[in-house]
């Protein structure tokens, strides 16, 4: 089920490196963080035969990585708990003050991937780059996922899948959380079904589009248009960016079950029978493109809801980012400033609604909660946006 090198039986953590003593940018790829979804490393595996061959001209350092072992080795998604979870500050803190690999066999895989990721970053000598691959237990598209900054979202484009915003979000401390809050550029990629040659051949077309697109390979040595087909073959002509507007989220013994049938990117009509806990059945509250509907066992998310955004909006938040937008945003009438954090806007209700409320997604103000008169948004990663694929004249200095 895994391809995995003849002379090493045994699947290791490090799949492989490649380094031709060029500077350039670092990439970090991840496959198999789940189990039962071992596309991703065969994908890597073929571009480091490929690598191997040479005539690249690779500049920057390669390093190709297996997530869950001990899952992967049984074709599982996890063994005690979810290994892209748990990502967050203090967690990692734990796991690493921990010592032992403590009694959960996902502790043990993540003290090792934790340390890797550290090392890779200490090592870097240019941008650092981090792509996550996963395949998913439904029929459909691929697509990426991102820690909302302005450079992953270039960089997402760049590969002709949708572009999916505000996925991450829904998920606490995925791994894409580690790099995220690093400043370092992060991507997510679903390549479409578990155990299909076609998750395989579309994951390997956006590693080799990222390359380039890091600057890790010259355009002119890798031809990627046959890459670029492979995608949007698959893509099938659905919108390039969507927006989450809903997470079905599942508590152990809540007995969700998905009504059979759908598939991901499935177009739905409002009123649309979606699936059913012991609690109640659920619809679709308007049009929209159903995500990962869950038909496998293990999970926390029985389903997302997406819609569409158009280019104009992505364009018109991007000014506004460079800008340094809250301060300019407070100006506009019903916002102000939270008087004591400075990436924190306060909505008067009556902005805070419908297309409104979605633009400030678009933004970068994630967090809201309901305060007096209004909503407060705080905007995520506000820190160093824009810094992690900016060369670096020095090594490891954060
Ligand atoms: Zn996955």
């Amino acid at each position: 089920m895994i391809e995995t090198d003849p002379e090493t039986p045994r699947l290791s953590r490090v799949l492989g490196r490649h380094d031709e003593g060029r500077e350039g940018p670092t990439v970090l790829f991840l496959g198999g963080i789940h189990g039962n979804e071992p596309a991703g490393l065969a994908a890597l595996t073929r571009v480091l035969r490929r690598l191997g061959r040479g005539g690249l001209e690779y500049h920057g350092r390669f390093h190709a990585l297996a997530g869950n072992l001990a899952a992967l080795e049984r074709g599982q998604r996890f063994l005690d708990r979810d290994l892209n979870r748990a990502w967050e500050p203090h967690r990692i803190r734990d796991i690493l003050d921990g010592g032992d690999p403590g009694d959960r066999s996902e502790d043990g895989e993540q003290g090792e991937l934790i340390r890797i990721f550290q090392q890779a970053l200490q090592e870097r000598g240019g941008s650092f780059l981090f792509v996550d691959l996963h395949t998913s237990s439904a029929m459909g598209a691929p697509f990426t996922c991102l820690g909302d900054t302005l450079d992953n979202r270039r960089l997402a484009l760049s590969v002709p899948i949708p572009m999916i915003l505000g996925l991450e979000e829904c998920i606490d401390g995925a791994v894409l959380e580690f790099f995220n809050e690093r400043g370092i550029a992060g991507l997510a990629i679903e390549g479409g079904k578990h155990d299909t040659t076609e998750a395989v051949d579309n994951l390997e077309a956006a590693i080799w589009i990222l390359l380039v697109e890091a600057g890790a390979i010259p355009r002119d040595r890798c031809d990627l248009e046959p890459f670029r087909e492979t995608l949007r073959r698959a893509a099938g002509g659905l919108p390039p960016i969507l927006q989450i507007r809903e997470r079905r989220a599942l508590l152990a013994g809540d007995g969700f079950v998905m009504e059979p049938g759908f598939e991901s990117f499935q177009l739905v009509a409002g009123g649309t029978r979606l699936g059913r806990d012991h609690e109640q059945v659920y619809f679709a509250p308007h049009e929209a493109y159903v995500l990962l509907p869950l038909y496998q066992g293990l999970g926390e998310d029985g389903y997302f809801l997406a819609t569409s955004v158009h280019r104009f909006w992505l364009r018109i938040s991007s000014w506004f980012r460079v800008l340094g937008n809250t301060r300019l945003l407070a100006l506009l009438p019903g916002l102000r400033l939270h008087p004591h954090q400075k990436s924190t806007l306060i909505v008067r209700s009556w902005v805070a609604q419908g297309l409104t409320l979605r633009l400030f997604h678009l933004l970068g103000y994630r967090r809201q909660r309901k305060v007096d008169g209004g909503m407060q948004f705080t905007r995520r990663w506000a820190r160093r946006e824009n810094d992690s694929l900016r060369p670096r004249s020095s090594r490891g200095s954060s």
